[in-house]
Formats: structure tokens, sequence, C-alpha cells
């Protein structure tokens, strides 16, 4: 008997390394087969949004199709109302008592759950299992730790400078095209009114997504989301337009206006392609390649392509060393010991702060928010409100398309709350309102002052700021990154003081009422 290959949703790539010697036919044997499963049990791990669920189980549909085409056999295992299958170890039953496969094979997760999970069903199946490298990322996890380990800062600059040397991107020589490694310092520009914005490309639900938007909303009702106005593409061939639709209408002021967010577009130059890329739907050397040629072609400035590039092959890969580096104590750091609950108003937007209500409500509609938006709206809030890192993990592993262990607790964690204490990033990512106000129209229709610093009708961002610096400064106050803060706040008046102690005071007890 033959090997069978279990494709699971994240591990959709066509160039999977598991499935690999299947699409070679002189190397397949007559026995091999695939194996896919939809699982109800773990589609309810988190009470993930709908819009993340359509599109998993309609790219994996449509994945098996087009292996079904190239003349592979597909056993797969659909949703099943009936409850015959429901988990992976009814459905993995089921096939071995059908096929009796010699073993499993199957590409390595990313997530250290997932990949413990495989092991475990294998070995409570008593079948063999094993696993190929995986295809999804460009970082030997292995070799990251072993560069890394003993570190007490990790920073992403040098491993990306590493990645772009050993695969030649946008290099002359052993010098970076430009003479820069990033182009930062000519980013992150506030956007200028009136900016055109692009209308991105759609992808209506074809058959196949119709009758799995009725299965999700049949079974998983209870989930938050809506999968009205389906858009995004959930095959390879629509994920390559959609980046193609990227790189000629948004790629060229992503550098520039990467930082900048408007209440009424959500997307502005953003690509919306980290869904796709990590179930395997795009590869990340397809996409660096492909940027990197709109720019070698005159069709991207350098700042916009470097940029770019940087985040697909800096600071993702980045995340992905850090995760198998710092687990799992990092899914538990609490730093600051932040534990106050997740107010109500994030699962239904229902603030008065414009810039956060905004962003709740595009979260649990669409489950995407860009970078900025998560960093330095849902993230900064979190961070200057104290609420516990694992319940703003769990709500973003909730709502988000793009949302995988591997990706979020490093950027939630270490990134977004410094839970982890500056692991990752040298400072937390915190601002008072000027930040937002400077980078957004959002504050231009709040009912909080922007302008005022404490009071009832100031900006809670800006006391909440000042309070946050008081209550960490033995924490934070010799990080040299936080020198100038520290020294306005050193400068406040007393009585300033006590005004952002009082008006802190009186919005966080507020929170939970
Ligand atoms: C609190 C927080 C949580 C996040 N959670 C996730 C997550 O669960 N999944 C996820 O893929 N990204 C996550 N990110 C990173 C980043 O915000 C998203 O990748 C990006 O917003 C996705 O939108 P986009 O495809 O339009 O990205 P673009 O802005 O167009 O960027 C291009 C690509 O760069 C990559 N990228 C950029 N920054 C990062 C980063 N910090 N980590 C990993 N990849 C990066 C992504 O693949 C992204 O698609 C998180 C960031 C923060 C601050
Ligand atoms: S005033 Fe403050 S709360 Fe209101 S939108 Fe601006 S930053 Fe957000």
């Amino acid at each position: 008997m033959g090997e069978t290959v279990w494709i699971q949703a994240t591990q959709l790539s066509r160039d999977n390394s598991a499935l690999a010697p299947l699409l070679r036919r002189s190397e397949r044997s007559a026995e091999a087969r695939v194996l896919m499963i939809e699982s109800e049990e773990r589609s309810r791990l988190y009470r993930y949004h709908k819009r993340k669920l359509v599109l998993l189980f309609s790219a994996m549909r449509h994945f098996a199709a087009e292996l079904r085409k190239r003349g592979l056999e597909v056993d797969y295992y659909p949703l099943d109302p009936e409850g015959r299958h429901r988990n992976f170890r009814d459905a993995l039953q089921r096939h071995v008592e059908q096929y009796r496969p010699s073993g499993l094979v199957t590409m390595e997760l990313l997530d250290r759950s997932h990949a413990r999970d495989a092991e475990t069903l294998a070995a409570g199946l008593g079948i063999p299992l094993r696993v190929t490298p995986t295809t999804m990322v460009l970082t030997d996890r292995h070799h990251f730790a072993e560069e890394h380990r003993g570190k007490m800062r990790l920073r992403m600059d040098q491993h990306y400078r590493g990645i772009r040397k050993r695969l030649r991107i946008l290099m002359e020589g052993d010098r970076p095209v430009g003479g820069r490694w990033s182009t930062d310092p000519e980013n992150r520009r506030a956007l200028p009114p009136g900016t055109p914005i692009p209308t991105p490309r759609v992808f209506p639900p074809d058959t196949v997504t119709s009758e799995v938007i009725v299965a999700v909303n049949r079974i998983f009702g209870d989930h938050p989301g809506e999968t009205g106005d389906w858009t995004l593409p959930v095959t390879h061939r629509d994920a390559i337009v959609w980046v193609d639709d990227f790189v000629v209408t948004r790629l060229t002021h992503f550098g520039t206006y990467q930082d900048a967010m408007l209440d009424q577009e959500h997307l502005l130059f953003h690509s919306l392609i980290s869904p796709l890329l990590n179930i395997g739907l795009l590869s990340p050397l397809h996409l660096v390649k492909r940027v990197e040629h709109a720019y070698e072609t005159g069709h991207a400035p350098l700042n916009a392509a470097e940029a770019f590039i940087r985040q697909v092959i800096g600071w993702r890969e980045y995340i992905y060393g850090v995760y198998w580096l710092r687990m799992p104590e990092l899914a538990e750091a609490n730093i600051l010991k932040a534990h106050r609950l997740l107010p109500e108003f994030f699962w239904s937007g229902d603030t008065a702060m414009r810039c956060l209500s905004r962003c709740l409500r595009q979260a649990l509609s669409t489950g995407y928010l860009h970078h900025i938006q998560r960093l330095m709206i849902i993230s900064n809030f979190a961070t200057l409100a104290g609420l516990e890192p694992r319940a703003v993990l769990e709500w973003f592993m909730t709502l988000f398309l793009d949302a995988y262990e591997w990706v979020m607790i490093p950027n939630v964690m270490g990134m977004g709350l410094y839970a982890d204490g500056g692991g990752l990033s040298s400072k937390p990512y915190v601002s008072s309102g000027a930040y937002i106000n400077r980078m957004s129209d959002y504050c231009s229709l709040c009912s909080f002052s922007v302008k005022e610093r404490t009071g009832g009708t100031a900006c809670p961002f800006n006391y909440l700021y000042w309070n946050f610096l008081l209550t960490h400064r033995r924490r934070l106050g010799s990080n040299p990154r936080m020198g100038m803060a520290y020294r306005t706040l050193e400068k406040k008046p007393s009585a300033e003081i006590r005004a952002i102690r009082i008006s802190a005071r009186e919005f966080l007890e507020a929170l939970n009422p």
C-alpha cells in the first residue's frame, strides 16, 4: 500500500513538498492518495469569523478539484451535518479502514499545536507519520533557533538582510539596490486629503463558494462575521490575479502611505494578501519576485517595492522564527501584569471613540484591518488600558482571516502588547491621540477632542498614554527609546499629572461596568 498525503487547510500550496512526488507522474504509485478533511471540531477551536471558514473550505474544495483534474485520487471529507466525521480523528480512521495506507505524509505545519495534533492523531491510529519540510515560509526554524538562541533581544533587520542576500532580491552584487537596506525614512507619511484611492478588484462567489457559504452559515451561525458580498479569491489562479491587481493599482503608494488610516476606506494601498499567503494560495517567493520585477521594469518606485518586500521576507519570516524560538512562554507572556477584562464593546464596536469603533466594527464585519489599525488603534488601546493579553489574543484569533498562532502570537504578545517585555520590539508601540490624528481622519469625526489632555471630553488616548508611562516608569523609564517621552513627562506640572491619573482612573473603571 502507498502513503497517503494529508493536506490540511493551511497547506494548499502548489509547492506542498509532501504532494510534489505525486504530481510527478513517474514517482506516483498506483495506491497513492490525497486526504483532505473539513473538521468541524478544529473550526470551533476559536469562534472563527465566518468569512475565514468560507475562505478555508472553499479554497480546499477548489484545490481538491484541481488535484483530481491532474489525475490524483482525493479522499475528501466535507463538513458533515450528520456528524459521522466531525473531527480529524473520525475522518482519518475511516480513511485508514477503507484504504489501509502504509503511512501518512504531511508537510511541516507552521502552528506548533497543529503539528502536535497531527503526531498524536497518527500515533493514536497506530500509523506512521512522515513530515516533509514546509514551503510556506523561507526560513528554516531550526537554523533560526541556532542563530538566535540565548539572545535576549531579537531584531528583524539582520534576518531580513540575510534572506535578501541568500535569494538575491533587490541586490546589486553584495549591496542592496539603491545603497540602503531599508527605505523606511521615506515612507509612513500622512495621506493628503483628496488622494484618489483605487477600487480593488472583486471575485464574486462561484457555485462552490456559494455552497460553502450556505454550509458555514448553517453550521457556524453562532460565529461572528458576515458572509454577504463575498469578494476574495479562493483559487491559486485568482490569487495571482489579485496580486497583479495590487501591483498595478496600489503598490506605487504602498510604502509612502503604509501607516495612513481613513474612516471610510479600509484597504487604502495595502495588499490584503495575508489570508491567501498563510494558507498557500500564494507563495512568498512568487510575491516578492513579482514586486521586484515591477520595480525593475519601472512600474513601482524603490521605496514601495522595498517596503513591501521587507514586510513579506523581513517581518513575516522573522515573526515565524521568533514564534518557534519563544514558544510556549510567548503565548502566556504578561510582563506588564495587565489583567483588565476585555470590554464588551470589543464584540460590538459600540464605543464613542471613533477610531476604535470604526476598527472594531470593520474587524467584526470583514475580518481584516491593516497593520497600523491593528497596532496603533486596537493594540495601542489594549496596552494603554491594561487589557489581559490572552483575552486580546483570543479576540484577534477569533476575528481575523489571516490569524494563525505562529503569526498571531508574536504579533499580539510581542509587537502589539509588549507582553514579552521587549523580546520582539525595542519599545512598546503606544501613542497619544496626536499620532492617530496625524495619520488619520478619525478625530475630525469623533465626539472626543484630540486637543484636550484631561477631563470628560478629552481624547482617552491622551491621558491613558501618560498614565501608562507613569504606571510603568520603573520598567520603561531607562529604555533609551522612551527617553524623550519620559523627559516630557518629567516637565509636566503636578496638577496635570494629578488630572491625568484621575481621568485615566475614571475612564478605566467605567470600561467594564
Ligand atoms: C496585533 C497584530 C496582529 C497581527 N496578526 C497577524 C496575523 O494573525 N496574521 C498575519 O498574517 N499577520 C498579522 N499581523 C501582521 C500584519 O498586520 C498583517 O500581516 C497585515 O496587516 C495583513 O494585511 P495585508 O495583507 O494587507 O498586508 P500588507 O500591509 O499589504 O503587507 C504585506 C504582507 O506583509 C506581511 N507582513 C507584514 N507585517 C507582518 C508582520 N508583522 N507579521 C507577519 N507578516 C507581516 C503579511 O504577509 C502581509 O500580507 C498582525 C499585526 C499586528 C500588529
Ligand atoms: S479623538 Fe481620540 S478617541 Fe477620538 S478618534 Fe481621535 S484618537 Fe480616537
